[in-house]
């Protein structure tokens, strides 16, 4: 069986990756477990020295790791350099707070001495996706290594060169063989890993029905799991917003990796006041972006990862058309090779199209209308996705009206959503539970010990 890397830019075949057998990936997992044995007992000093050095080595072969996930899955080489360099940020980050994120804390109990260990569960299975195809593995890599763990990781099948490229970095950075392994499976024997009794924990970054699918076998065999699922964020603009900053946040928070990003705003919700401003210099701006070879340093829009997504894509905007959306710019299948789609901007949505409900995952941006601020944030919650939120507005009250009311488990206020590892990221509602980056991040796959001496 093998795995093929196609090029979306040019629909062309890249390469075959031969995949696991059943015995193979049995030998990966104790070989993962047998490594936990003798890792949990490194120290974090050894750890960060190993976690800094896979650091150096992303900042070494940025420019060639761009190329390959520029290549897989067809972000422009300039963001897929900027994930590289972002990764190595995490490596650091981790390398030096681990510790202290999980110093054992004293309590003050009955018994003479009493406190709380934070100690390592074993093997971790990732499940992970291609949008950011280094970013989404490095962030739960580093804390999980960190921690003490080893890690399993099955990437999505269109970005195979990436996901053997990760291993290879922590093994060149020295970590014992075993504590990070690619397991070069499909998304069916899955299950099979995180039964096995060797697998202690799962942490999935992916579609809904990837993380319902993930998360019932994680129920079923008591295993935790972390789940970070799809957006469909709001982004909202209230009369008091600096416009220009509004519409040029909107446009790149809608279109940062070719738009297939699950914190990317994809329903723009504006007040009436400055609705029509805000609605002529978005679409302007929109318009100005250009599509094409994601290796060319003038495109602003590659193409999508795949047919199936560009397709998908298409059967919303097309949906949402003939229910009598208004198509403000874009909406045309572009001709010629590849998986390109136009940037493209709706407006007068109702509840009977799917774009009102679904994850649009590509650039086309939802514009919606309101008169207050109520049904803002009404409108804003009215979807089953909860990830990040973004809201415009220099009143003080309205900024804490959105960070108390809106559902998502990020409120950024005059700017957009981004990830940083120095906050926790992660969703409510359908977009998942759990948290990575910050300590919260690094806590989630520990066993917290209660300890009590008597
Ligand atoms: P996907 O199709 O759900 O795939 C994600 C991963 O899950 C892949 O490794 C995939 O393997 C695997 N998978 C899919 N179905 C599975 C199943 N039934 N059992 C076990 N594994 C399964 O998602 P995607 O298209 O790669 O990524 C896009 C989605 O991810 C969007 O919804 C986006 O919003 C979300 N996302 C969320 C975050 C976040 O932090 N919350 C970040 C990035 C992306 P195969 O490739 O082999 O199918």
């Amino acid at each position: 069986m093998t795995m093929t890397a196609v090029n979306p830019h040019t629909g062309e075949k890249l390469r075959d990756y031969p995949t696991l057998s059943a015995e193979q990936t049995q030998a990966a997992v104790a070989h993962a477990h047998g490594t936990f044995v003798h890792y949990r007992r490194t120290t974090f000093a050894e750890r960060a020295a190993w976690m800094n050095r896979a650091a150096e080595l992303l900042e070494e072969r940025a420019e060639s790791l761009a190329q390959l996930a520029t290549n897989e899955m067809g972000k422009t080489l300039e963001a897929s350099r900027q994930e590289v360099l972002k990764c190595a940020k995490v490596c650091r980050y981790y390398a030096e707070h681990a510790e202290q994120f999980l110093t054992p804390q004293p309590a003050e109990t009955d018994a003479e001495r009493a406190e709380v260990r934070y100690l390592p569960l074993g093997a971790v299975l990732a499940v992970m996706p291609w949008n950011f195809p280094f970013w989404q593995v490095f962030r739960f890599a580093a804390p999980t290594l960190m921690a003490g763990n080893t890690a399993l990781l099955k990437h999505a099948s269109n970005v195979p060169g990436c996901a053997l490229a990760i291993e290879e970095i922590f093994r060149d950075a020295g970590l014992p063989q075993g504590t990070f392994q690619t397991l070069m499976i499909g998304s069916r024997d899955v299950e099979a890993v995180l039964r096995d009794e060797r697998v202690k924990a799962v942490s999935l970054t992916g579609s809904e029905g990837a993380g319902r699918a993930v998360s019932s076998v994680a129920g079923d065999a008591l295993k935790p799991a972390l789940m970070e699922l799809g957006g469909s964020d709001p982004f909202i603009v209230m009369p008091s917003a600096d416009l220009d900053a509004a519409v040029s946040s909107a446009v790149t928070s809608r279109t940062i990796n070719n738009g297939q990003s699950c914190i990317a705003a994809k329903r723009f919700i504006v007040h009436r006041d400055v609705y029509e401003a805000f609605r002529d210099r978005f679409v302007a701006t929109m318009r100005e972006l250009k599509l094409g070879d994601p290796m060319d340093p003038l495109t602003d829009l590659g193409p999508l990862a795949t047919a199936q997504i560009r397709d998908e894509l298409h059967e919303q905007v097309q949906d949402a058309v003939s229910k009598g959306a208004e198509l403000l710019l874009g909406g045309e299948m572009p001709q010629g090779s590849g998986y390109h789609y136009p940037a493209t901007v709706l407006g007068g949505l109702n509840a009977e199209m799917d774009v009102w409900w679904e994850e649009t995952f590509g650039p086309v941006a939802s514009l919606y209308v309101v008169d207050n601020i109520e049904q803002a944030i009404a409108l804003a919650n009215a979807t089953r996705f909860g990830l990040s939120s973004s809201a415009w507005t220099r009143d003080a009250a309205e900024q804490e009206r959105f960070i108390e009311e809106l559902e998502a488990g990020a409120t950024f206020l005059n700017s957009m959503s981004v990830s940083d590892p120095r906050l926790p990221f992660g969703g409510v509602k359908a977009s998942g539970f759990g948290r990575e980056l910050g300590r919260e991040g690094i806590l989630e796959f520990v066993n917290i010990k209660a300890v009590s001496v008597g």
